[in-house]
C-alpha cells in the first residue's frame, strides 16, 4: 500500500514537472505572468536537480537557406560572415522561428542543446549526427563548465556549430541584481571570445527565467534572448528508464509546429535519440534552420 501510494505520488510529480517545464517564460506573457515565471522556476528546480544528478553519470550554421542559395559555412569556414540582409528569419514573441518574407519556407526547426560542454564523446556523437543531417544547433554553454574544459568549447567551435550563452553558473537570474546578471552573462561572453575568437550572439536564461533584467543585459550585449517553444523533456528522464528515444520522439512530435525552437540537453540518451529524431522531423517535411540566418537585436 505504501509503495503504491509512493508510486502514484511520484507519477503525479513527474507529470506536473513535465507539463510546467514545457512552458518557459515567453515574451508574450512577460508583463502579465509572474505566476507563470514562478511556476517555471519551480519546475526547473527539478530540472536542475536532474542535470546535477546526471553530471556524475555522464561526463555536457545549418542550413536552411531554403528559398535562396546561402553560404555553406562548412565549405567557406568561419571567416564567412552573414550580412544583415541575409538574415532571413526572426524569432517571434513565443521564440518560434519565423521567415521575414511571405512565401519563404515556414516548416523550419531550430535545434538547441543546453548545459554543456560536458564530454567530448557526447559532443562528437551529437555533432556527427547533426553533420549527417546537414544541420546546425546552438550549443548553449555555462561559463563554469567552459572554464573546466575549454578544449570542449573549442571542439564545438572547430566543428562549426554555433555557441550560445547560458550564463556562468546556471542560476535563476530573474530575481538577481543587474550587477549580478551582468556578471553572469558578460563573463561567459568573455571566456567564449577568449577561447574561440568569437563571442556568442544568442542567450538563453537558465531555467527559462531571465526576467526583465536578463532581457535588458542580453540586449546591451547584442545578444538575441530566447527560451524555447518545444521541450524534448530529456531532462526529466532517468538513466535506467527504458525507451528514452521513443519518449523524446513522442515529446517533440506532439508539440511540433512550424518554427519550433526545440530544447534538448547534452545528455547521453539525447545523443542516442538524435539520429532517429532528425530523421522523423525530416520525414514530416521540416528543415533545420541555420542559426546564423536569424535576426539579432538592433543595437
Ligand atoms: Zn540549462
Amino acid at each position: 500500500m505504501g509503495t503504491k501510494t509512493a508510486a502514484i505520488l511520484l507519477t503525479a510529480c513527474l507529470l506536473l514537472s513535465a507539463c510546467t517545464a514545457n512552458k518557459p517564460e515567453s515574451a508574450a506573457s512577460d508583463t502579465s505572468t509572474s505566476t507563470k515565471e514562478q511556476k517555471t522556476v519551480s519546475s526547473e528546480t527539478s530540472y536542475r536537480n536532474q542535470t546535477n544528478r546526471d553530471d556524475h553519470n555522464s561526463a555536457g550554421k545549418a542550413t536552411v537557406q531554403l528559398n535562396k542559395p546561402v553560404v555553406d559555412s562548412s565549405k567557406t569556414g568561419e571567416s564567412a560572415t552573414v550580412s544583415a540582409t541575409d538574415k532571413t528569419y526572426h524569432l517571434d514573441k513565443a521564440y518560434n522561428v519565423v521567415p521575414n518574407q511571405k512565401g519563404a519556407e515556414k516548416k523550419v526547426i531550430l535545434l538547441t542543446f543546453d548545459d554543456g560542454p560536458k564530454e567530448a564523446s557526447m559532443i562528437n556523437k551529437i555533432i556527427d549526427t547533426l553533420d549527417k543531417h546537414k544541420a546546425k544547433a546552438i550549443f548553449f554553454v555555462n561559463g563554469y563548465r567552459v572554464k573546466e574544459h575549454p578544449e570542449l568549447l573549442k571542439l564545438i567551435h572547430d566543428r562549426r556549430q554555433p555557441i550560445g550563452n547560458h550564463s556562468w553558473d546556471h542560476i535563476v537570474l530573474k530575481n538577481k541584481s543587474e550587477a549580478e546578471v551582468k556578471k553572469q552573462i558578460e563573463t561567459v561572453q568573455k571566456i567564449v571570445k577568449d577561447t574561440t575568437g568569437q563571442a556568442p550572439v544568442f542567450f538563453r536564461p537558465p531555467h527559462g527565467a531571465g526576467g526583465d533584467v536578463g532581457r535588458k543585459v542580453a540586449k546591451e550585449n547584442g545578444l538575441l534572448y530566447m527560451t524555447w517553444s518545444v521541450g524534448s523533456l530529456d531532462w526529466t528522464m532517468k538513466k535506467n528508464q527504458p525507451n528514452k528515444t521513443d519518449a523524446i520522439l513522442k515529446n517533440v512530435t506532439e508539440q511540433l509546429h512550424p518554427g519550433s525552437n526545440i530544447l534538448m540537453h547534452e545528455l547521453p540518451w539525447t545523443a542516442e535519440a538524435l539520429d532517429d529524431l532528425l530523421t522523423r522531423l525530416e520525414q514530416k517535411g521540416y528543415q533545420f534552420v541555420d542559426p546564423q540566418y536569424i535576426e539579432l537585436p538592433a543595437n
